[in-house]
């Protein structure tokens, strides 16, 4: 065996061969993969190969788009073939509120080109004759459905990689991960070490034993999950062609055709977790003992839809543990605590994504960037909080929920909460409805009861109205916000500011002020929208979207000099309140006993001020509702005094307490893009609309170079107004313009102030056209919309400023 290679893949699953394969054909031909059985001994030889393509969020879609188009190309490479059978595919709605959801997956999937239609009943049955269409109301057609035999599959990624000139070894268990002082590493085998620049764990079921090997702790749990193969069944015997790929979510099922009879699979009201504190080190190619009685309020269910199952006989029962992550979704990328380790773990569908999550982590791993907006992927949107309780919680909800429709703004309670807030007790009595972001609990509204719960609609949720209602309270007089959740840095040391201006895309504010300041990748795309304030010459604060703190850690930490700058992560000591309004000067006067007049504390000033008698809370004059605004920064255990003498000094003028949801509304009312849908690593800061905010003239910074060298803009941002009547504008609905689409709502809601559905997204440049008659896909129905070129409240921006 080698002693030496640039990539040792852990693991040879569809997820590692494909790590292993998209790396040799990128010309990396110094990669080995170690297998410590035969290829395929976790998940991947039983799995039951079904395929789709039309998905939530972005990222899925395309990845699960990559993986279902390679497959034909692989079998051609490889020489092996992989069983692809393209069927397409069908999801039956037997409800109203399906078919909603159904339409906003096909509004959104529009964006990458995949081909998708609604059927009457009748012609889902006659696509699908085995389904009764009595029991449904509509189903939804995509082309590129199908399925694949997954050890095949496997093993077509192993033979092309090894045709590239990657290495393979089978019965090589690896069983240590040294880290060397320049971030290399030793993989230790029984059959000797290998000396690797990168190491990857795909170890699948063993990913969290491999990863305690390098120190870390992955948030993993497998579940049971089972599906059954029928014996022949006539009607499909009969019939000329191949059954679609089916899935009836509301019962949480799928069924292909398998030979002439059925394989169906159900996702039961039950997880049963497997081996929750590790996976046995001798399991391999087994199986668990079924129990199809867990199925049996699904199946029951089923048969009403596809009779001929009533009768059909069981050939064979698969029951096999999967690997579940707290949110569903693979956990990819350099891992935030250690140097050039990768993690592509956690990826429940496989097959779907395995192919794609191949080239993402290969590109992460070539080029230094994954290439697009991974953050809903990416191992840092969870922290240490991600433990234990937590997952357990969390894999449990999704396997029991896996097949259920999403509803805007929908957040999941289970496994909460991790981090209240230091007033959250006070915020629950005066009616708060909490929202979750990297395990902090923060206000979303205020109900007028405690208690009260968001209801769920894709239309306008029982939350509308009172969020209005905060938002003009906003604009009229003042609002207090909970904002402890951002990711929050204490950058010092007498090399701060030529580091801070060496990363980030922006001017560094001098002492007193503050700025925003993109931060780009080399490749010239958006890494975090960053704010920075100087507080003294040599000490900054730097603050940015709170489920980037490990993303941004982790380009801190790969940037860092080996002396004259310390970055500590103060984003857990540190509580945050935002007091907005035109009253909001006067009242914060009153309490931090200061002058906060235009004069001595403008627009983007920064300070330490003693505020109700705590000292040193930092103050910035900042604004994302377009009101004049203060963020305050103080230790966790001064946050409840300092609330309630601001609560206490804004009785007489109006203030009120607002939630997250009010500030995200009326920031669309001042086309103030937000991190996450507008601003991600899929724009550059050209298309996002963010080069006032570049230095390009202050000499060298990390991306310049590739914004200098003005690549051409793929898409434009753009706000719009939407005449959606008593629906609503949420993100993903696709922007039209002569009856073709050209571009994508990223965010919507309604703008308290004008009253009106605003919508902020994304168009090709060509069709960014003011006065143009734009269409927005509603819920299945194109709404006129208005491209408005300058925002809807205060285009000049005085108030906040005044
Ligand atoms: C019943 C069932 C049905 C499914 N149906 C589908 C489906 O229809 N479509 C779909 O897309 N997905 C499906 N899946 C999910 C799919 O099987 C998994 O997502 C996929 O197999 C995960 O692949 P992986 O490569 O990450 O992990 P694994 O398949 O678990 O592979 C990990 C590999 O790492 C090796 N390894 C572990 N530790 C070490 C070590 N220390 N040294 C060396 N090697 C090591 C293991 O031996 C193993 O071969 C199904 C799963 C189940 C259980």
């Amino acid at each position: 065996m080698q002693k030496q290679a640039r990539v040792v893949v852990i693991g040879g699953g569809i997820v590692g061969c494909s790590v292993l394969y998209h790396l040799a054909r990128a010309g990396w031909r110094d990669v080995v993969l170690l297998e410590r059985q035969e290829l395929t001994s976790g998940s991947s030889w039983h799995a039951a190969g079904s395929l789709f393509t039309l998905t939530r969020p972005n990222i899925a879609a395309a990845l699960q788009l990559h993986s279902f188009r390679s497959y034909r190309e692989i079998e051609r490479e490889s020489g092996q073939p992989v069983g692809f059978h393209l069927t397409g595919g069908i999801s039956l709605c037997r409800s109203e509120d399906e078919v909603l959801s159904h339409q906003m997956l096909q509004s959104a999937c529009r964006r990458l080109g995949i081909e998708s239609h609604f059927l009457s009943p009748e012609e889902a049955a006659s696509r699908c004759p085995i389904l009764d269409p009595g029991r449904m109301i509509a189903a939804l057609w995509e082309e590129e459905g199908g399925h694949v035999d997954p050890a095949s599959a496997t093993q077509a990624f192993a033979a092309a990689a090894r045709k590239l000139g990657a290495a393979i070894e089978r019965h090589t268990p690896v069983r240590a991960t040294r880290p060397r002082a320049d971030g290399s590493w030793d993989v230790v085998t029984d059959r000797g070490t290998i000396h690797a620049e990168h190491v990857v764990n795909a170890a699948g079921l063993w990913a969290r034993e491999v990863g305690r090997m390098a120190g870390i702790s992955l948030p993993l749990m497998p579940v049971e999950h089972h599906y059954l193969v029928t014996e022949t069944i006539p009607e499909i015997a009969r019939l000329g062609f191949e059954l679609p790929q089916i899935n009836d979510n509301e019962i949480g099922c799928y069924a292909r055709q398998e030979g002439q009879g059925l394989l169906f699979g159900a996702y039961e009201g039950r997880c049963t977790h497997w081996s929750k504190e590790g996976t046995p080190a001798d399991f391999g190619h087994e199986l668990l003992p079924d129990d199809l009685s867990r199925m049996d309020w699904n199946f029951e269910r089923a048969v009403e839809m596809m009779p001929c199952l009533a009768t059909a006989g069981i050939r064979r029962v698969i029951n096999g543990p999967m690997m579940f992550s707290p949110d569903l979704s693979p956990l990819l990328g350099p891992h935030p605590a250690l140097r050039n380790y990768f993690c592509a773990n956690g990826v429940m569908t496989g097959f779907n994504q395995g192919p794609g999550v191949g080239k993402v982590v290969a590109d992460w791993i070539i080029e230094g960037d994954p290439g697009m907006d991974v953050m809903a992927w990416d191992v840092a949107r969870f922290g240490d909080w991600a433990q234990g309780a937590f997952t357990e919680a969390r894999t449990r909800y999704f396997y029991e929920h896996r097949c259920e429709r999403g509803y805007p703004g929908q957040e999941i309670e289970a496994g909460r909460p991790i981090f209240p807030t230091p007033v959250q007790d006070r915020l629950a009595a005066a009616g708060g409805v909490f929202g979750f972001s990297f395990g902090n609990e923060h206000p979303n509204w205020f109900a007028d009861r405690p208690g009260q719960r968001d209801t769920l609609s894709y239309r306008q949720p029982n939350w509308w109205h009172p969020v209005a209602d905060e938002g003009r309270r906003i604009r009229e007089a003042a609002g207090l916000m909970e904002f402890s959740a951002l990711a929050k840095f204490a950058v010092e040391g007498p090399g701060a500011e030529a580091w801070l201006d060496r990363i980030l895309a922006g001017r560094i504010p001098a002492a007193g002020r503050m700025a925003l300041c993109p931060m780009l990748t080399p490749q010239g795309r958006l890494a975090g929208d960053l704010s920075v304030a100087c507080l003294a010459p040599g000490r900054y604060l730097v603050l940015g979207s709170d489920a980037m703190q490990l993303a941004f850690q982790r380009r801190f930490d790969s940037a860092l000099p080996a002396e004259g700058v310390r970055v500590s992560n103060l984003s857990a000591t540190l509580a945050g309140l935002h007091l907005c309004g035109p009253e909001a000067r006067s009242i914060l006067a009153e309490v931090a006993l200061a002058d906060l007049d235009n004069w001595h504390f403008p627009f983007l000033s920064a300070a330490s001020l003693t505020v109700a008698g705590v000292p040193d809370v930092v103050v910035l004059r900042v604004s994302f509702t377009g009101e004049c605004g203060y963020e305050l920064y103080m230790p966790r255990d001064s946050q409840p005094r300092i609330f309630d003498a601001i609560l206490g000094a804004g009785r007489t003028r109006g203030l009120g307490l607002a939630g997250s949801r009010s500030l995200m509304m009326t920031r669309l009312e001042k086309s103030f893009p937000a991190w996450g849908p507008e601003l991600s690593a899929d724009y550059t800061p050209r298309e996002a609309g963010l080069m006032r905010h570049l230095a390009l003239e202050k000499g060298d910074f990390t991306g310049r170079d590739a914004v200098m060298s003005d690549p051409p803009m793929r898409e434009r941002i753009a706000t719009f107004s939407v005449d959606a009547g008593a629906d609503a504008v949420w993100g993903g609905e696709a922007v039209f313009l002569d009856g073709e689409a050209v571009g994508y709502v990223t965010s919507g809601g309604w703008g308290p102030f004008v009253g009106e559905h605003i919508a902020m997204g994304y168009v090709l440049p060509d069709a960014w056209q003011p006065g143009a008659a734009y269409e927005v896909e509603v819920l299945g129905r194109r709404r006129a919309a208005a491209l408005r070129p300058r925002p809807v409240y205060d285009p000049e921006g005085t108030r906040m400023r005044a």
